[in-house]
């Protein structure tokens, strides 16, 4: 399996680690064959799809909306400016791209940086729940309204809940989830980037507390046969 090292050092293949092969192999198998998805319209217009980078065994995953112009050309998610902000916040709680996984919600560019359209979204969720199965990290962070709704199953906006976690069971894994403003929208909003940056501050400690094993599945209820109604039984 060859390693792609992109300029800067930053590995952008899940296949570069010294973990297990068989786990990785199956994140590059499953990196492959969604290459050549065609779920929904937005294979039409992409230059490829964006699958994800980063450390294939990160214990922080960070889930953005979509692919935009520079992603799509790149292949790699957050490369532009939102990408830059992401790496500098990183920077400041001492991490850098190697030590986590970035997503998307969708693997593919909507035209014009489009919001992703609901039948887009279904379309694509499974892949990124097969992500997170293969990562298994123990907190998932979601960038915006998108990843926030989709992962928490809940309709309640960022500005509701960023910097809430919620211990949450995604597929067969349970995780801690914390919302988080998007870097886009922080970018040109130094008041939401005041709360992204402290938002993010709070990451080393909810990476640094014990996974919670995740629950299992409620058990089926029994069939109990309703008791047969009591005999009157004659007093005398
Ligand atoms: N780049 C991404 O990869 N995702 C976003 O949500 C925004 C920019």
């Amino acid at each position: 399996m060859t390693a792609r090292v992109r300029p800067g050092g930053v590995v952008h293949s899940p296949s570069v680690n010294a973990a297990p092969v068989e786990h990785l192999d199956e994140l590059q198998v499953y990196a492959d064959a969604t290459a050549g998805c065609t779920r929904c319209r937005l294979a039409q217009g992409r230059t490829q799809v964006v699958f994800g980078s980063g450390n294939a065994h990160a214990d922080l995953m960070f889930v953005g909306e979509a692919p935009g112009f520079h992603e799509d050309k790149q292949g790699v998610p957050f490369v532009g400016q939102a990408g830059k902000l992401l790496e500098t916040l990183l920077a400041g709680v001492g991490m850098s791209r190697q030590d986590v996984y970035i997503a998307n919600v969708l693997k593919c560019r909507p035209p014009g940086n489009r919001d992703p359209a609901p039948d887009e979204i279904e379309a694509c969720e499974s892949h990124l729940f097969r992500q997170i199965e293969l990562i298994e990290p123990t907190v998932v962070a979601t960038l915006g309204n998108f990843a926030t709704k989709l992962l928490s199953g809940r309709p309640l906006g960022i500005t509701r809940v960023h910097g809430q976690e919620q211990q949450t069971t995604i597929g067969s894994r349970s995780v801690l989830l914390y919302p988080l403003y998007h870097p886009a929208a922080a970018l040109y909003t130094p008041a939401m980037l005041k709360v992204l940056e402290s938002d993010f501050a709070r990451l080393p400690e909810l990476l640094g507390r014990t996974p919670e094993p995740a629950r299992a599945p409620e058990p089926e209820l029994a069939l109990v046969p309703p008791e047969p109604p009591a005999e009157q039984l004659g007093l005398f």
